[in-house]
């Protein structure tokens, strides 16, 4: 039986990456603020080092799979905190589980990331790059002057590039642990529905095209989490796997 860590489990697409690995025969350990195996709040360091140490605690000698989804929308006001669990409790969680994962059977490890890392226009600057230089006081300091969908666009970017910098290294690639990440589009998740009854976000994400007609649902990006977790993709390393019902490629399409 394999065995997974997945912060976010308790709500929308976290919760269906549980259901569907748990379907597959896999022990689901879940890290979220209720409702899971390791109630812990990943926005601070006491937080993650308590996420970390129950997750270990309950693995026992190794790990085979881990996924970083807990995440914050937006619509939140308080850029801060967006920032502080998006990319800091994300990547505490790689960091911190990756020593019990290098023990695992073909372990593989995904990051839930967003299109919004590559939509939104102004994402790539100096919030993203203090999250990848680790600085997260000056990371919170420059959200809380802006808006939450900067901090989110910023810190989903942060985490994407963490991915992509991180896989093919000594510690990933070279310890047997593939590390790859899902972009999602907008998902039908409670998250989303913060962002559809906000006064401003809301028209906007209705707004928003979407090439293949609609919202997504929590378990097509399950089904995405899955193939990146296991076998058929044995040789994915640093892949951003966009599912987003083609948004990226559309507004994006030659900026490959
Ligand atoms: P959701 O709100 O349904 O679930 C998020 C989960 O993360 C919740 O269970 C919540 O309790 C947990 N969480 C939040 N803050 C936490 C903290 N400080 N410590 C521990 N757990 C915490 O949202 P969702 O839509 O399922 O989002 C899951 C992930 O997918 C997020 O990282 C989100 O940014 C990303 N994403 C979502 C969409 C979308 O449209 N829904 C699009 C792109 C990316």
């Amino acid at each position: 039986m394999r065995v997974v860590v997945v912060t976010g489990s308790a709500s929308g697409i976290g919760a269906a990456i549980r259901e569907r690995l748990s379907g597959a025969g896999c022990r689901v350990i879940g890290i979220d603020l209720r409702a899971a195996e390791v109630t812990a709040d990943l926005s601070d360091a006491a937080g993650r080092a308590r996420a970390v140490a129950g997750a270990r605690g309950l693995a026992g000698a190794s790990l085979d799979g881990l996924v970083a989804c807990a995440g914050l929308g937006p619509q939140v006001d308080d850029g801060a905190r967006i920032v502080a669990v998006n990319y800091f409790g994300a990547t505490a969680i790689l960091d911190g589980l990756r020593p019990l994962l290098a023990k695992g059977r073909e372990p593989a490890a995904v990051a839930i990331s967003s299109n919004s890392a590559t939509i939104m226009p102004d994402a790539d600057g100096e919030l993203a790059a203090a999250c990848l230089a680790g600085d997260e006081a000056e990371a919170c300091r420059i959200a809380r002057a802006r808006d939450g969908s900067h901090g989110y666009a910023s810190s989903k970017l942060a985490l994407a590039r963490f991915v992509r910098r991180n896989a093919p290294g000594a510690d990933w690639a070279g310890a047997g642990i593939r590390l790859n990440a899902v972009a999602p589009g907008a998902v039908q998740t409670p998250l989303l529905q913060e962002g559809l009854d906000h006064p401003q976000w809301g028209p906007a994400i209705r707004g928003f095209p979407i090439p293949l007609g609609g919202f997504g649902t929590a378990q097509q990006i399950a089904a995405a989490v899955a193939f990146l977790l296991g076998p058929d993709a044995s040789f994915c390393c640093g892949t951003v796997l966009y599912a987003d019902g083609g948004s990226d490629a559309l507004l994006r399409g030659d900026r490959y």
